[in-house]
């Protein structure tokens, strides 16, 4: 066994897949399994005590550290460490900066604005929250307590980019010891590694592209600093949001087969959103791999680039015409896109932002951030791309007919400050 944890001792540096498929991944030495059995068991039998590898499932299992060997693996990091959840790793990441001042990005995930707002915010922890597409702001807005920065890039559900590179320019220039954290959920390991970019610390939500098959919740980090993973490696601990052994299973299955099903999604999502482009029924696009995408370049510098092109991953949101009763109908209307939240599984999601996942907004804050009642965000899967336009193309006619019946033909054009309210619907 390397020290890469891979059965396979090769001195080259080994691709994606093979890192995904072999790292944490050799056989069971008690049988020769190929695939290793699931480590059910709590506690493990101490010959001496105090010196074995394993004592207490909660502390460390065998399933587990397979898993979180071949995650960092992905990130080309020393460290990873699984949680029960995306938001327990927010909520040990934040809990490990003891109060202080963070800045994040404005459009980061609902869940962990809510974190820092709600209750990070009353352990003595203060957020400034502001767009970080224009990396500089962020020199205006470090104070002397700053402990961390956090981003997310592309951001949802407006598909705002963040330059990494800048951003650890510009954080570690003001200040040398802030942390640079960023939420890699929406690209996936496959398509960009923000380490290799200066990032001190990267989030995956595991329930999204890397387990991949919407069956399991579970959340990781992973960093190259000995002293972030010994502190998180305690939080983890002492805090207890661990994922079961058997979950540590399923995500490393998924993750397996990351690399196909990222690139596949991310090439019918640029096929789709090309469409989106052209559809009279489409009042605006947003996909960070189309040009008309204005930070599109930065995608050059940030994705993984296939035969060329950059790849910009499944999600894609728009603006339909005809307001939010149009949007409702869409949703009500396609055949393989499923109306429900989450997204990066193998089958094609749809949902409306305003409505469900950024329902806890206030209609300023929507509006603010883009959110707009009309906004309509994909996740596109891995089904044959021909059968998602058509499914999209369709559920566009739907719509029409219906709209043609109640208004005589009339297309309306909502404006996003209607007053369709969320405050009845919750996430
Ligand atoms: C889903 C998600 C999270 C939270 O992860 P959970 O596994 O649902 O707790 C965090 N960030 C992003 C970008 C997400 O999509």
């Amino acid at each position: 066994m390397s020290d890469s944890g891979s059965h396979v001792a090769v001195r080259r540096k080994l691709g994606f897949s093979t890192t995904a498929i072999h790292t944490g991944s050799h056989p069971d030495p008690s049988t020769n399994a190929v695939i290793p059995p699931i480590g059910l068991s709590t506690t493990f039998a101490q010959s001496e005590i105090g010196t074995s590898k394993f004592e207490y499932s909660r502390s460390g299992n065998d399933t587990r550290e397979r898993l979180e060997t071949a995650l960092a693996a992905l990130e080309q990091a020393k460290y990873g460490l699984a949680f029960s959840s995306g938001s327990a790793v927010t909520a040990a990441l934040l809990d490990s900066l003891r109060g202080g001042h963070v800045v994040c990005g404005h459009d980061v995930y609902g869940g962990t604005h809510r974190y820092m707002t709600k209750v990070a915010k009353h352990k003595g922890l203060r957020t400034t929250f502001a767009n970080l597409a224009d990396a500089g702001v962020l020199r205006g807005l470090i104070q002397e307590d700053t402990k961390a920065v956090w981003v997310e890039s592309p951001s949802n559900p407006t598909l705002t980019l963040v330059d990494v590179r800048e951003i650890v320019a510009v954080a570690k220039g003001v200040k040398s010891d802030i942390i640079v954290i960023v939420d890699n959920t929406f690209l996936s390991p496959y398509l960009s590694n923000p380490l290799l970019f200066g990032a001190d610390i990267v989030f995956h939500s595991v329930t999204k592209y890397i387990n991949g098959h919407s069956d399991v919740v579970m959340g990781a980090l992973v960093t190259n600093s000995d002293s972030l993973y010994e502190t998180l490696k305690f939080l983890q601990n002492a805090n207890g949001a661990v994922p079961s052994p058997f979950d540590c299973f399923l995500a490393h299955r998924g993750l397996k087969t990351l690399s196909l099903r990222a690139r596949t999604a991310s090439e019918s999502a640029l096929q789709l959103a090309t469409y989106l482009s052209s559809s009279p029924s489409v009042l605006s696009v947003t996909y960070p791999g189309l040009p008309s995408h204005p930070q599109h370049l930065l995608t050059f510098k940030q994705h993984r680039m296939l035969n060329g092109r950059p790849l910009s991953g499944g999600m894609i949101s728009f603006r339909i015409k005809g307001g939010a009763a149009a949007a409702e109908q869409f949703c009500y209307s396609t055949k393989f896109f499923t109306l429900a939240e989450s997204l990066g599984g193998v089958e094609s999601l749809l949902e409306i932002p305003a409505r469900m996942t950024h329902a806890g907004l206030t209609e300023e804050e929507r509006l603010r951030a883009g959110v707009y009642g009309d906004l309509i965000r994909l996740s596109v899967g891995i089904e044959d791309v021909e059968d998602l336009i058509w499914d999209v193309e369709q559920a566009f006619a739907k719509v029409s007919e219906s709209v043609g019946e109640k208004e005589d033909g009339v297309v309306e054009v909502d404006s996003g400050i209607g007053s369709e309210t969320s405050s009845v619907m919750n996430v």
